[in-house]
């Protein structure tokens, strides 16, 4: 999952998702990498973002999923204007193992991964702390 804000206090905002991501219902946070500062995407005039990949390992499927994150947008005071606009917090599903789905309300691996390096810089990070963390497992 990747974490953006680039509106009000953007550190909070992550980790308040952070902490909301790991008490949904038969959801854990695995691992998380380090946070990233990187320039807005979309219409001119918006502060820089903050970025963050986390891994979750979650019982609930994409659509629910889903749903929940637009809960905790929410409750972070994120409203929907233009495409691309400034955003207290956006929640996006890059990828969901190794499922694929194509639909107007849900696409995974999310399309932006390939046009994205700080994504996939994120992505490989996190996926170096899950590994790293499931070895150290007793
Ligand atoms: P964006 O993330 O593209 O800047 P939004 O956060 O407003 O814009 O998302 C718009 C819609 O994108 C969401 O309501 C959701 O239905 C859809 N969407 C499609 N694929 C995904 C995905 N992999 N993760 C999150 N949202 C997605
Ligand atoms: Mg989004």
């Amino acid at each position: 999952m990747a974490l953006g804000s680039n509106l009000g206090d953007r550190a909070a905002h992550l980790a308040a998702a952070r902490e909301a991501l790991g008490a949904l219902p038969g959801t854990r946070l695995l691992a998380e990498s380090d946070v990233e500062e990187t320039a807005p995407i979309g219409p001119p005039g918006q502060g820089a973002y903050l970025n963050q990949m986390v891994a979750l390992a979650t019982t609930l499927d994409p659509a629910a999923l889903l749903d929940r994150l637009h809960d905790i947008e929410r409750s972070r005071g994120r409203e929907r204007r233009e495409r691309w606009g400034p955003r207290t917090l956006d929640l996006d599903i890059v990828r969901f193992g190794a499922r694929r789905l194509t639909g107007s309300a849900l696409t995974i691996p999310h399309p932006e991964l390939p046009h994205r390096d700080f994504w996939r810089r994120e992505l490989a990070q996190v996926q170096a702390r899950v590994s790293d963390a499931l070895a150290s497992r007793p």
